[in-house]
């Protein structure tokens, strides 16, 4: 007997996919002809599977929300991009860059700023509530925020991301105690056979919550963004860009900016423009190559 069921891919290991449907966790390979069509499965996949004596085979793989290359996940909800005042400090430009590969395959970015008991991080919080993010302040210490965390994520496929030594597996842990992932040192955790295969695997939180933990993100370099579609992403600076002398002013060498101008009166974050200039010289840069 052929049984058809529906789920998702939690994990993929070398030509493997094991599949959570509402039953059981199915292990399967997949059709030949998924991988023949350049359309193999990834972890984060709906797939439609058939079971026969025990043995699962991937059948289709239901449309994608979004995809991501490195790391391979689809149907990403939101990315939560992990970041600290302290031991490690976070460079701001990794919260920036993670926002520009959520923007472009427009996927939400919360802010999660952990080690609050530690230093709560006033300016960081200010600079990205400012700019419309979602912010929340965690301490995996004190527990701070995690029920927050929580309610943001539930129901959610979300990528956690950020520096090395931050508190992601820390906070894993407060949401779900039974994962048990090893926290520490770096060099102990890779010893010990974290995040040294390239593998992608959802950690299952219950009520349809999957978190992936991934800090490749922030190794990405900037996605083709069009450079019409980065400034977008900067919210904070839509309030002030009708009073720009030119109309479509990127904020960089037009004279008359009302988003330098802001800056300036410090009402916009200096730091946070920096960045903006930078990265948007590597859009632009990336954008001209490609169809110039
Ligand atoms: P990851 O590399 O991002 O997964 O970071 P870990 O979860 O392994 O945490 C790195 C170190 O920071 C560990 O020694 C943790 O005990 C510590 N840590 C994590 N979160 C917090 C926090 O909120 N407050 C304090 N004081 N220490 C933390
Ligand atoms: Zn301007």
């Amino acid at each position: 007997m052929v049984e058809k069921m529906t789920g998702r891919i939690i994990r993929s290991i070398s030509g493997f996919y094991d599949v959570q449907t509402p039953k059981a966790l199915v292990t399967c390979r997949a059709r030949g002809i998924l991988r023949k069509e350049g359309n193999s499965p990834l972890t984060g996949d709906m797939v439609e599977i058939t079971v026969e004596r025990g043995k699962g085979m991937v059948e289709r793989i239901l449309p994608r929300k979004n995809s991501f290359v490195r790391p391979a996940v689809a149907n990403v909800d939101a990315l939560v991009v992990f970041a600290a005042n302290v031991n490690p400090v976070t460079e701001p430009f990794l919260i920036d860059r993670v926002a520009a590969i959520a923007g472009d395959q427009e996927v939400q970015v919360i802010l999660c700023v952990n080690k609050c008991d530690l230093d709560p991080a006033v300016d960081l919080v200010r600079i990205y509530e400012h700019a419309g993010f979602t912010v929340i302040c965690t301490s995996a210490e004190t527990g701070e925020g995690v029920q927050q965390l929580l309610d943001q994520i539930k129901g959610k496929l979300v990528a956690f991301t950020g520096n090395s030594g931050v508190g992601k597996s820390s906070i894993l842990n407060k949401l779900c105690p039974e994962l048990a992932l090893p926290t520490g040192e770096v060099s102990e955790k890779l010893g010990r056979g974290r995040h040294t295969t390239r593998h992608v695997e959802l950690y299952d939180l219950g009520e349809d919550t999957y978190v992936a933990d991934t800090p490749g993100f922030s190794l990405l370099e900037m996605p083709e963004l069009s450079p019409e579609n980065f400034k977008e992403l900067y919210f904070e600076y839509n309030d002030y860009e009708q009073e720009c002398r030119f109309n479509g002013c990127n904020h960089i060498n037009e004279p008359d900016c009302a988003v330098k101008q802001a800056v300036e009166e410090g009402l916009l974050s200096r730091q946070r423009y920096e960045r903006y200039v930078e990265l948007y010289n590597e859009v632009v840069d990336k954008w001209r190559r490609r169809y110039d």
